[in-house]
């Protein structure tokens, strides 16, 4: 196991509170000097709260380091509910019978100029799979913002051909965001129906028959992650934290790959399941080794993200502001992360892109939420970014 390339050392200031270094910690000299795979699980399993609370202290201190106070505000639109997956655990999976809707190129474009009133720096174009957003229809979108707004673009439309992601990159794209969602190539498959036989067709390659059958055939969102690398787009992945099925193991595997990918976004939220779903009723009787998806684990993983990732862009979620409302946002951003991904989406949408319960309920217009936004960053001791707010690469 290599040590972590970024970590500088911080003293341990542990030992002021009575505690003995922590498995985060190593040997020498009471200073943070690698982080591993088993340190991290440790920490996921760690239950004492004085030892949990050094967790947070440490993550804010390595963010405030190497991001610094300010939060960047990338405006949200949900551009499409149609689509082709039938994700186990997503409420807008491609077999429930619901209203869909495809916004119009005015009406995502009246959304960016709203982005640039409020002096967001970027907006995030996401959707579900949905091929009716074609591949010109994007490339236009996207030179239209870039032309009229100037903000940066993050595309968060799924897995789409390599072809596609090189021309909305020479349209202008900056970034693109795809979840890897587990590390767990077994469970990956599990809750992704269709990812054997679409896999291989986003990377532009064939299956072979073989490699489909294998049950740890890879996760293809890993490869299109590394292809959009080459393209020349910032990287964003994730993961959902306490998908039924989920070991410990694995999320302490999820952060190693966050490092390993050298991602410029690491979205990390807590599972919340949807009733309407396969796996909308399977976290009521859990076993031990099933990781929870309480806001707290999601704070572990968003903290540990930080330390191993020091100047990687991490939102604190709308998943996590779901599922406590009411202090969720806030201990996200007090525990690691640095990134509000206000939704700009118009409201006669928001209902519609319902992928889990209670996050359409969070509904006020732009301009209403963002004077909340910015009452909350100000009670934290926080700014709102200015400009693009690109990763910092030291
Ligand atoms: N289609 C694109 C994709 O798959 O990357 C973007 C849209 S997808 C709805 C966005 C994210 O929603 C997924 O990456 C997943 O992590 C999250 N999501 C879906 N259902 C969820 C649930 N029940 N609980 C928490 N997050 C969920």
């Amino acid at each position: 196991m290599k040590d972590h390339p970024h970590l500088n050392p911080l003293p341990f200031k542990g030992e002021e509170a009575g505690l003995a270094p922590s498995p985060l910690w190593g040997e020498g000299g009471g200073e943070v000097v690698s982080v591993n795979r088993e340190r991290i699980l440790a920490w996921l399993l760690e239950t004492k709260e004085p030892r949990i609370e050094q967790l947070w202290a440490e993550a804010d201190e390595v963010r405030r380091e190497h991001v610094g106070d300010e939060v960047h505000l990338r405006g949200l639109i949900e551009l499409s509910s149609y689509c082709r997956r039938d994700c186990l655990y997503c409420g807008i999976r491609g077999s429930r019978k619901i209203e869909r809707y495809r916004m119009t190129e005015k009406e995502v474009m009246e959304c960016a100029w709203t982005a640039q009133k409020l002096e967001y720096g970027t907006v995030v174009l996401q959707s579900g799979e949905d091929l009716g957003l074609t591949s010109d229809f994007i490339t236009n979108l996207v030179r239209r913002i870039k032309t009229e707004t100037g903000l940066a673009v993050t595309l968060s439309l799924g897995e789409r051909s390599r072809e596609e992601l090189a021309r909305w990159r020479e349209a202008g794209a900056d970034r693109y965001l795809l979840k890897h969602e587990t590390s767990d190539s077994e469970l990956f498959r599990r809750i992704h129906p269709q990812a054997r036989e679409n896999w291989g067709q986003s990377l532009g390659a064939p299956a072979s028959d073989s490699a489909r059958d294998s049950p740890r055939f890879p996760n293809p969102r890993i490869g299109l992650l590394k292809q959009a690398r080459t393209l020349g787009y910032e990287i964003g992945s994730g993961v959902m934290v306490g998908i039924p099925g989920q070991s410990y193991e694995s999320i302490a595997e999820d952060i190693m790959l966050f490092r390993d990918l050298d991602l410029e976004m690491i979205g990390c939220g807590p599972f919340v399941p949807h009733p309407d779903t396969p796996l909308g009723q399977s976290c009521v009787q859990s076993p031990k080794s099933q990781v929870p998806a309480t806001d707290t684990m999601t704070t572990k993983v968003v903290a540990l993200t930080r330390l191993v990732c020091p100047d990687a862009n991490i939102p604190s979620t709308t998943a996590l502001a779901t599922v406590n409302k009411e202090r969720g946002r806030e201990l996200g951003l007090e525990r690691g992360a640095n990134v509000w991904m206000p939704n700009l989406t118009p409201l006669k949408y928001r209902a519609l892109y319902e992928i889990y319960p209670g996050k359409a309920k969070v509904v006020d217009t732009a301009e209403g939420f963002h004077q909340n936004l910015l009452a909350t960053l100000q009670r934290i001791g926080r700014v709102p970014g200015k400009g693009p707010g690109g990763r910092p690469r030291r």
